[in-house]
């Protein structure tokens, strides 16, 4: 697959899911953050929801955030944990994020780790992967 560099707007991206992830983590509850840029520019933040049996993704809450403030379309997205990592990092959106953020916006922009860099594709193309 083909992978784009990343632009100034996506690190911006990458620091306000890092930031929002190392001021909620919480040991056992919240250890994803997800920051989505809407269409306008605008960037929404959320963090992974957990209970014993149920997993909400942080992916999930950022676009329901673009949403619930009346915004329907995505630029990009990134997700990055601070599970059982030495630094925050970069992760691959799961089957069911890459799902809904296809649904939502096959033209969004989905920033990944590759080769130790982050680089981006679109969600169309995330989605035929395994
Ligand atoms: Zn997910």
């Amino acid at each position: 697959m083909e992978y784009t560099n990343i632009t100034e707007e996506d690190r911006e991206l990458i620091d306000a899911a890092t930031t929002v992830i190392q001021k909620n983590f919480l040991y056992g509850k919240h250890h994803v953050g997800s920051a989505v840029r809407s269409k306008s520019g605008k960037i929404y933040v959320g963090v992974h929801l957990e209970s014993q049996n149920i997993d909400v993704c942080a992916e999930h809450v950022a676009m329901g955030m673009v949403v619930s403030n009346g915004e329907r379309e995505f630029d990009s997205i990134v997700a990055i944990t601070m599970w059982d990592v030495p630094k925050p990092t970069i992760i691959l959106p799961c089957n069911t994020c890459r799902e809904l953020i296809n649904f939502y916006g096959p033209e969004t922009w989905v920033i990944l780790e590759i080769n130790g860099g982050p680089k981006k594709c679109k969600a169309k193309d995330l989605i035929t992967l395994a």
